[in-house]
């Protein structure tokens, strides 16, 4: 009750101060103090890239089946050994089961140790976000490739702000914070899609506006047709990048 007395005070003030651009009584501390609801508590993992209490687990290392399909809505083609699971070629993408809309996601990637190819052609992988919007997945320890294609990048969009890429055969992570498009009624954004990403720890987007999913040819699309929640997706480039530990957080 005493907290709810204080809120009310606190409301007050608030719109005393921003309508009239002061107040009309001596302000004490506790009138700006918001207790409720609490904030809620959630365990941490023992390291950072540890799945929090209220993560939804996508992949543990152990089996796809519970929560990823193949593009035909299948079991997944993807080969499960030693706790993470590798891209088999030609077998196509695999989509979590559940749809998303804000979030923020936790995944661990690895580049094929025996390093074949160059530029986009090395490690291609990639995670797209409700489905269409590409973080892109690629082997870029000494491997040049053009800028807004490397690793870290929305694909065609936004560049890494650095390059943070561990060597081939070593485990590298992306924390992202996606929060979803809301659309006018003409199908337009109303917000586009915005996204925070840091890659090994390091930021390398900061709250960047998606212009749209991205096209291999073509400047990004604007005018999306609206979606609502969607899936993660992983990508069949035709090379054995592997992944583990895949947790999310719906917001
Ligand atoms: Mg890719």
């Amino acid at each position: 009750m005493k907290h709810i007395v204080i809120l009310a005070f606190a409301v007050l003030a608030f719109t005393a101060t921003f309508a009239q651009g002061r107040t009309d009584f001596p302000m004490k501390p506790e009138m700006t103090e918001i207790w409720d609801p609490e904030v809620t508590v959630v365990t941490p993992g023992v390291t950072p890239q540890d799945a929090p209490s209220d993560a939804i687990i996508l992949f543990n290392g152990t089996n796809l089946s519970q929560e990823w399909l193949n593009e035909a809505g299948g079991e997944p083609g993807w080969k499960v050994t030693d706790g993470c699971v590798t891209v088999e070629k030609g077998t196509g993408t695999i989509t979590t089961k559940r749809q998303f809309n804000d979030f923020q996601l936790h995944i661990e990637w690895r580049s094929p140790s025996e390093v074949i190819g160059e530029s986009q052609g090395r490690g291609n992988s990639g995670v797209f976000l409700q489905g269409i919007y590409e973080l892109q997945v690629l082997d870029n320890y000494n491997n040049r490739t053009y800028r807004n294609g490397q690793a870290g990048s929305f694909y065609k969009q936004y560049p890494p702000l650095v390059n943070v890429c561990k060597g081939p055969g070593v485990w590298q992570m992306y924390d992202v914070i996606y929060t979803a498009p809301r659309f006018n009624t003409n199908g337009t954004y109303f917000t586009p899609p915005t996204v925070t990403v840091l890659h090994n720890g390091v930021l390398v987007q900061n709250h960047v506006a998606l212009r749209g999913p991205t096209p291999y040819v073509g400047i990004p699309e604007y005018f999306v047709k609206p979606h609502g929640a969607g899936p993660i997706i992983l990508q069949d480039h035709g090379n054995p990048v592997s992944y583990r530990n895949i947790w999310i957080r719906e917001l």
